[in-house]
Order: structure tokens, then sequence, then C-alpha cells
């Protein structure tokens, strides 16, 4: 009986000791995280306000810009990642040096205007013409926890513009015609389907 329960105990301990390792190459697979495709209905909930910046914000924030950088993109909302808070990364450099991160962020003044060609890494391979403000303000917390205003122009006006929107479950093909929107969702529904069946 007692030799029962030694054998017991350390199956226990080995037990522990596998789901410790899994746990930990998991939490290593897990930085590159999956981006959500439209037309995802996840895409459009809306993000809530970060409280603290605690650990996991940090996690998320390390695995946000991973995700970005690997796809590769130049910014990524929470929201493509499914994750429902305000929390964005940007990085417009040519050589990925100069993330921007934002939590919480608030758009205090648009004006201007500008039209390029926009792209969204859920919505792969499609990109359209979309008029945005040339200039923005924006009121955002660091992942420091400072509060700071963002004074942005051209291509990264752009990039905040179309991020801020993700937080409230807005795409950039919302912008575009019916029947411009009506092609993509077909396209990428079939992309989806043939994904599945592999
Ligand atoms: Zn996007």
């Amino acid at each position: 009986m007692l030799f029962a329960n030694f054998i017991f105990s350390i199956m226990f301990i080995m037990l522990a000791a596998f789901s410790k390792l899994v746990y930990k190459i998991c939490q290593k697979c897990m930085s590159v995280l999956n981006i959500l495709h439209y037309p995802d209905s996840r895409l459009r909930i809306k993000a809530k306000p970060v409280k603290e910046i605690t650990n996991e914000i940090k996690k998320l924030v390390s695995d946000m810009l991973e995700t970005m950088y690997q796809a590769p993109g130049i910014g990524l909302a929470a929201t493509q990642v499914d994750v429902h808070l305000r929390v964005i990364v940007i990085d417009i450099s040519e050589d990925k040096s100069d993330p921007l991160v934002l939590i919480n962020p608030e758009i205090i003044s648009l004006d201007g205007n500008q039209k390029s060609d926009e792209g969204c890494l859920s919505v792969p391979d499609f990109y359209e013409p979309v008029e945005r403000a040339e200039h923005v303000v924006v009121r955002t917390r660091t992942l420091e926890g400072t509060d700071i205003e963002i004074d942005a122009h051209e291509l990264l006006a752009v990039c905040i513009q179309h991020e801020m929107d993700h937080l409230i479950g807005k795409l950039f093909v919302d912008y575009l015609s019916e029947m411009k929107r009506s092609r993509i969702t077909k396209k990428l529904l079939k992309l989806q389907k043939i994904e599945q069946t592999g």
C-alpha cells in the first residue's frame, strides 16, 4: 500500500513537471498571436479601456509587436487578436526599430484630408484608397504609464486612425462602396473555406 502511494506521488510530481514544461513551451509559441480575418464578427466588438498596466498587458503588447513584425504589418490593434482592450501597436519605421504603443488612446483633434491605399492584416491582400484626416492629435498612455500627446501627419496619422477604428469595431472596408466590400467579403470567405477544408 505504501509502495503504491509512493509510485502515485512520483507519477504526480512527474505529471506536474510535465504540464509546467508544456505550459512554458506554449507560452513561447503563443508569442505570435492569431489574427482574426474579416468578416469575423469578433472584429466588430468594441474594446474596453485598460484599467491598469499589469504584467498581462505588458505581455500582450510584446506579443502584439511580435505578431505585427512577423506578419509583417505597420500597425495592429488588440481587437485583431481577439483581445477587446484599447491597446494598439504601430511601427512605421523602415527597419522596424521604432515601436509605438498606445494604451487607451483618444483623438483630440483631426484636420485636413488625404487619400491613400490602405491594407489591413485582418483583410489580407486587399488594398483600397481611403480618405482620412491628414493631421491627428492623440492623447494616449505609454506602457510606462505616462500620458502623452502624439502629433501625427501623413502615414502615421493614417495608421493611428485606421487602428483606432479597430477599437470601435470598424474596418477600412466600411469606407468602401457596398459593391467593393461584398466582393472582398466573398473572396475572403471563399479563401477561409478552402483553408478550413484543407
Ligand atoms: Zn487593420
